[in-house]
């Protein structure tokens, strides 16, 4: 078996950023599959699919797919049970719809 090489999760943030405004080299979050809680930065990043995928550094569950296309790209979170996004303290809160 052949161990591929991985880059960490800050590689993440440019190919990320494009979807979301705010810096996820920030965020933390927690592996569905285990449970571990560690910032973002800390995944490892195995980039030689057609897309991208974050492992969790505790127990390589994937916690983060993405695949760009041209005009497009998917990302699937189902391996994080959540994101916690550092946000500044004066952003509105959204009330009742
Ligand atoms: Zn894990």
């Amino acid at each position: 078996m052949t161990e591929m090489s991985y880059v960490d999760g800050n590689m993440l943030d440019g190919p990320l950023r494009e979807l979301f405004a705010i810096d996820l080299s920030a965020a933390t979050g927690r592996c569905a599959s285990c449970g571990a809680v560690g910032p973002m930065a800390g995944l490892h990043v195995y980039s030689h699919a057609p897309g991208l995928v974050a492992r969790c550094p505790a127990c390589s569950g994937v916690m983060l797919r993405l695949v760009r296309a041209p005009d497009r790209a998917w990302l699937d979170l189902r391996g994080a049970t959540y994101l916690e996004v550092p946000m500044p303290f004066d952003q509105p809160h959204p009330g009742p719809l």
